[in-house]
């Protein structure tokens, strides 16, 4: 695919203050692993700026390889029981009002994480009450029993990311599969937890395609969608097909939420964690 060039709306200043400086020095300092900086989020500097980050637990390496994804992938490490009470002191130390969680997927584990997912929300809630809690979670092959692990820890919002439309998924994700995440969100919803999903556009997906999943979630019961550019992480990465304009974005959004939506973060830098804060059912 021919190389498309950046346009203007995506270039990205990383700006730093002292709140930047003291999350980078408690993410550090606490051996912790976040989704901002493994895959070079461009929103870093707004939000660790602001004292937000989602951390990223199971380990730095993913048993999955996407093709849009610059985790690192292959056999990952055992797990560290102690990473639980090491993610709730650091949201303590940070003293974040809105937390969000997101893992590697441990194909690797016979509970494909979904028990250490669980001890972490524990230890979160125990040490900061008053910290809201947004879950990004895996599809846990499909698993009911181990979903189920995570919303009986009862997070605020529960999201899976379909990254994609349907057409595409079997060209970028790995293992994942269309109907699966719909059916992961379903069971999201129907635990009468909120569910929220994201996309990236920018893949070659079509306007109809994006509309056409935002209907399919519409319909197994997600009420927040997040839709942003896909960037290309590294060369050997999937290419961006198209830089898709601020005014598309825009009308993502009005159609989103036109069909059912309660809210549609839609545009260019949008990730799945961007002002996650704002999507809490009680704002
Ligand atoms: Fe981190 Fe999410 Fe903000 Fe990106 S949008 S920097 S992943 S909290
Ligand atoms: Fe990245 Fe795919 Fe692994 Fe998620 S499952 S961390 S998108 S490689």
């Amino acid at each position: 695919m021919e190389h498309v060039k950046k346009p203007e709306w995506l270039k990205i200043k990383i700006g730093t203050n002292q709140r930047y400086t003291d999350t980078k020095r408690i993410v550090d300092t606490h051996r912790l692993h976040t989704i901002c900086s493994s895959g070079r989020c461009p929103n870093l500097g707004e939000c660790w700026g602001k004292g937000t980050a989602t951390f990223m637990i199971g380990g730095a390496i993913c048993t999955r390889a996407c093709k849009f994804c610059n985790t690192q992938s292959g056999k990952p490490l055992p797990l560290d029981a102690e990473e639980p009470m090491r993610v709730a002191e650091s949201i303590r130390l940070m003293k974040l009002n809105h937390a969000v969680i997101t893992s590697v997927d441990r194909d690797d584990l016979e509970d494909l994480g979904a028990s250490h997912w669980a001890a972490t929300i524990r230890a979160i809630r125990e040490l900061n009450p008053q910290t809201t809690l947004e879950t990004l979670i895996p599809d846990f092959q499909g698993r009911g029993e181990l979903i189920q692990m995570v919303t009986d820890t009862h997070p605020d919002i529960i999201s899976h990311n379909m990254e994609t439309v349907r057409r595409i998924t079997p060209l970028v994700r790995s293992a994942a599969t269309y109907d699966r995440s719909l059916s992961v969100i379903r069971q999201i919803a129907d635990s009468g937890i909120t569910a929220k999903s994201g996309i990236m556009v920018g893949l070659g997906e079509t306007p109809e395609e994006v509309e056409q999943t935002m209907d399919d979630l519409l319909q197994h019961g997600c009420s927040i969608l997040t839709i942003g550019q896909y960037l290309q992480p590294t060369r050997k990465h999937f290419p961006v097909a198209a830089y898709i304009t601020p005014e598309q974005f825009t009308y993502y959004k009005i159609i989103g939420e036109k069909k059912g939506f309660t809210t549609v973060e839609s545009g260019p830098l949008v990730r799945s964690s961007y002002h996650a804060e704002k999507h809490l059912p009680n704002h």
